[in-house]
């Protein structure tokens, strides 16, 4: 498969990225149009102490992220202060978080042990064949080597923030959340996309509704997807009615002896052809119908096959991404 240009705009014709206060000291680094590998990061800035939430899918995505966390740190009231310790929590083993890690090498970088155990897999995401236009940079791979099973009790400066995993796979097998209780700010990673498909693949269809309802248990005010604009607790509903259209369409679909991208080409979206990103039904539906046959969530998928069907879905075009 090759890419052209034409097929893939160039990154600086999207809006920059920006940093957004979501409470006192508290920050969404948002990054338009939150498609394929252009992720959400989070920065939580204390007087002694700097909590990253991801990095990014590029040396300069990520270089450009840590600029605005400099930036943060220099502004007025916060001169004169001595370096703070830096840490970073990784959201999920995906390159668009984690390929950047490297770039901050004096940080402690924590997240789920699957999470480390899957980058010490897999290295540095750079998929061949799909994305070769992308200028990935100088990336090493630099995987949690603080990890924790299900929760982790961060503090910046005495601001509480617990890490949570939910006991499933969802999104991947190893999806962490950040919750701020004193400001009801959740920062989801990608079990939230606001404005995108769902993309479950790598995780379970199952697990992610397990997920949302303990995402809603939290109660949060605040949402910092893992792509997309800041939200409300609405877009989990929203992701809800997705997913068990999923389990429907597969179930309906095994009935009919279809295949995963027949369902999906038969599929009727409705309100979710609205969401960027459609053809990720395909790989959905190719967990979805593994989920019938009886796979647990995470249970390994063929990806490459999954990644061919979404190409397919999508007219033989490459999947659009401007990272
Ligand atoms: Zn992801």
């Amino acid at each position: 498969m090759t890419s052209t240009s034409r097929d893939h705009p160039r990154s600086h014709e999207l809006p920059p990225p920006r940093a957004q206060q979501v409470a006192e000291r508290v920050y969404a680094y948002i990054q338009p149009d939150g498609g394929w590998w252009i992720n959400n990061t989070g920065i939580v800035l204390g007087e002694h102490t700097v909590l990253c939430i991801d990095s990014c899918a590029t040396e300069r995505r990520t270089r450009a992220f840590l600029e605005v966390v400099d930036g943060l740190q220099r502004q007025p009231g916060e001169e004169g202060q001595h370096r703070r310790a830096r840490m970073l929590v990784n959201t999920h083993q995906h390159g668009d978080h984690t390929n950047g890690n490297c770039l901050l090498p004096d940080a402690t970088i924590i997240g789920h042990r699957r999470c480390r155990e899957a980058i010490q897999a897999l290295g540095i995401l750079r998929p061949d064949g799909l994305w070769e236009h992308v200028e990935w940079g100088d990336l090493e791979p630099a995987p949690p080597f603080v990890t924790f099973e299900h929760r982790l009790d961060v503090y910046v400066d005495d601001l509480l923030v617990e890490l949570h995993h939910f006991g499933t796979a969802a999104h991947t097998t190893n999806d962490v959340v950040a919750w701020i209780p004193e400001h009801r700010v959740l920062f989801t990673g990608d079990l939230v996309f606001n404005g995108g498909t769902p993309f479950v693949l790598m995780g379970s269809v199952a697990g992610s509704l397990l997920a949302l309802d303990c995402l809603m248990e939290l109660d949060p005010a605040v949402i910092v997807p893992g792509h997309g604009e800041v939200c409300g607790p609405e877009v989990v509903d929203a992701a809800g009615e997705y997913l068990r259209f999923l389990q429907e369409i597969a179930a309906e679909a095994k009935r009919s002896g279809l295949t995963p991208l027949e369902a999906a080409r038969r599929a009727d979206l409705g309100p979710f052809a609205a969401l960027t990103h459609p053809e990720r039904l395909a790989g959905n539906l190719r967990r979805a119908f593994a989920e019938c046959e009886g796979a647990r969530p995470g249970d390994p998928i063929d990806v490459a096959t999954a990644i061919a069907e979404m190409v397919a879905f999508n007219g033989g075009r490459p999947l659009t991404c401007q990272a």
